[in-house]
């Protein structure tokens, strides 16, 4: 860390390839190299899409491949966290209904519109198109809490909340038939979780509900689709991996008194070697600490982001 490094992932320009590959009879994965995923279940009389990338105009690119495998009508999209980089492309499928769980639903009304300034101003990249946005926020039409079940014909597709982990309100969608899961942020592959709006105590418990489904095929949040039981164990592993890596080693410095710009380096120094490789490693750590050391001290649920807030953060920890 001896140059500056800029701004989160404001230097991040390079385009990712998009693939669109079928899991099972009915799920799909729109997964383009690290960045923000789309799953899609395609039932016997509608389509359901969990998280619809960042913008409308990137969401007609999801559309798009949707079309080319069926002309059933886009019925729900479902929410599996807040986060505008997940949302905010919603009104490109008209659905008819956008669901999330009600803690979802409530962390839109905190913290929506302070999400969506800092999440643009992080990572203009992944906001192509952000003209396309329409003023203000996705609004939930349906929230539930724990669980709901939708049927797609004779399709079971549950929308399940196992815990608090990348957010309070995780969901993820489950295919009990076909034993695949959607998983939002909550499980990264290859990728870097962002642990900014986290709850690092909880993680590894969810996780371990996530793992007690015996899911067969995975859809991470980021990162290439997982197909087979020991390609979902991996990523299951890795991401609780680094959750408990960083959580210990936060833990040990505020342990021996040092302060939050100090926990930070020898965070950063314990966890590059291990994974450094994943994508937005620079961009998360900052955040990632941040919360992980308020958690640790004085705060047992993050702090909302603020586009201010981001700068200063990342001034004091790189600067
Ligand atoms: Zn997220």
């Amino acid at each position: 860390m001896t140059e500056q490094k800029q701004f989160a992932s404001q230097a991040d320009l390079e385009e990712k390839e998009v693939t669109f590959s079928r899991l099972s009879e009915h799920a799909w994965a729109y997964t383009a190299e690290g960045d923000p995923n789309t799953g899609i279940v395609v039932g016997d009389d509608a389509v359901l899409v969990a998280d619809t990338q960042a913008t409308p105009a990137m969401a007609q690119d999801v559309l798009r491949r949707i079309r080319e495998v069926t002309d059933k009508p886009v019925k729900y999209v479902v929410l599996t966290h807040y986060h505008a980089v997940r949302v905010l492309g919603a009104s490109a499928y008209a659905p008819q209904e956008i669901i999330a769980s009600r803690d979802t639903y409530d962390l839109i009304v905190e913290r929506g519109e302070a999400d969506k300034a800092s999440e643009i101003g992080r990572f203009p990249r992944l906001f192509r198109n952000v003209e396309t946005v329409p003023p203000g926020l996705t609004w939930p039409t349906i929230a539930f809490e724990k669980k709901m079940t939708l049927w797609l014909g004779k399709l079971e597709v549950q929308l399940l909340q196992l815990g608090r982990g990348h957010t309070k309100g995780d969901t993820v969608v489950w295919l009990p038939q076909e034993r695949v899961l959607l998983s939002g942020d909550l499980v990264e592959f290859d990728a870097t979780p962002y642990a900014g709006d986290a709850y690092f105590k909880d993680w590894p418990q969810t996780l371990k509900n996530v793992a007690a489904l015996k899911p067969v095929a995975l859809v991470p949040g980021r990162g290439p689709a997982l197909a087979g039981e020991e390609r979902v164990a991996a990523g299951l592993a890795a991401t609780g991996a680094f959750i408990a890596d960083m959580r210990a080693a936060v833990e040990a410095g505020v342990a021996a008194g040092k302060d939050l710009n100090a926990v930070y380096k020898a965070t950063y120094a314990a966890l590059k070697p291990k994974y450094g490789h994943w994508v937005i490693f620079d961009h998360c750590m900052p955040f990632d600490v941040t919360r992980c050391f308020d958690e640790v001290t004085q705060y047992p649920d993050p702090r909302v982001w603020t586009a201010e807030r981001d700068r200063q953060m990342w001034e004091t920890l790189e600067g």
